[in-house]
């Protein structure tokens, strides 16, 4: 029997082949999992049918902006018309204006910072709100975190505020939803060249020191995050929650 055989999972973030949400959903899938996919909006929509489409047939896809609670709710909705449980959801999303990835921390607009913690943080709690009710025989909560968090990485400065908030989300969420057998974890990934990287100043350089300083002298693959996600979505992380787990080929753990 396959790992995720008879597991229902929803993914969201999928913005297209490079987005680490569709990583997690090559492992979840080859493992056996069945899948539904939220996306942000029209803009994606074609792009991410059409890749689910391909690779992954049969599989749901309902728009959802997690900046509005309604969205969310139908989007819950519908996938509670075709399924009457889940057991697995993976959040990978985030967003933070450009203006403020490009100034100082100590530049950035109220405006900005809340945008950031509304999209990147407290859309977790929003979403395992309405996901938890579909849990109906407990669940993995996953999201996607990075090492900004803890330390100062240059550049990150928004994000990396909302991604603090994001991972003690997960800690106040793993032990509210304890009690109901849902498991809150997230992955801190290492550097990887994807869309939302992309507003990242200077992402290059990130890339380079991880590929020279980590203890492993090399950077991380997306399908290394997508096989860490299948550990925490599936029965072998069954005594996990509330945890940070780093796929950074180590990197987190070095001081120079
Ligand atoms: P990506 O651009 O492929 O994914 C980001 C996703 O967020 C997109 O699908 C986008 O549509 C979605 N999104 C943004 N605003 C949204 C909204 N209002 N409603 C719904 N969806 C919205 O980039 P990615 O790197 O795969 O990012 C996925 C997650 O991984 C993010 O949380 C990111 O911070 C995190 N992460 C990325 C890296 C990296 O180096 N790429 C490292 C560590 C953590």
């Amino acid at each position: 029997m396959q790992l995720m055989e008879g597991k229902r999972v929803v993914i969201m973030g999928v913005a297209n082949q490079r987005s680490i949400a569709w990583a997690i959903a090559k492992s979840l899938h080859k493992a056996g999992a069945e899948l539904a996919f939220t996306y942000q909006g029209e803009r994606l929509e074609k792009k991410v049918k059409s890749l689910v489409e391909k690779e992954m047939p049969g599989s749901l896809c309902v728009p959802c902006d997690v900046t509005s609670d309604e969205d969310i709710q139908k989007a819950f909705d519908t996938i509670g018309e075709k399924w009457d449980r889940i057991d697995g959801l993976v959040h990978a999303i985030a967003f933070a204006k450009k203006e403020d990835l490009e100034v100082p921390f100590v530049e950035t607009s109220r405006d900005g910072y809340g945008m950031a913690q509304d999209i990147s943080s407290y859309s977790l709690v929003a979403t395992a709100k309405t996901a938890r009710k579909l849990m109906k025989d407990g669940g993995s909560i996953i999201t996607m975190t990075y090492l900004g968090a803890e330390r100062v990485i240059p550049n990150y400065n928004v994000m990396g505020v909302a991604k603090a908030a994001l991972e003690s989300s997960v800690k106040y969420l793993a032990y509210d939803l304890g009690p109901d057998h849902i498991r809150v974890n997230a992955i801190s990934a290492g550097p990887l060249r994807t869309l939302a990287a992309k507003g990242v100043k200077d992402f290059n350089s990130v890339l380079h020191v991880v590929e020279e300083r980590s203890p492993m002298r090399r950077g991380i693959d997306a399908s290394e995050v997508g096989d860490t996600a299948l550990y925490l979505a599936s029965n072998m992380s069954r005594g996990v929650t509330g945890e940070v787990i780093h796929v950074d080929a180590g990197f987190n753990i070095v001081g120079m």
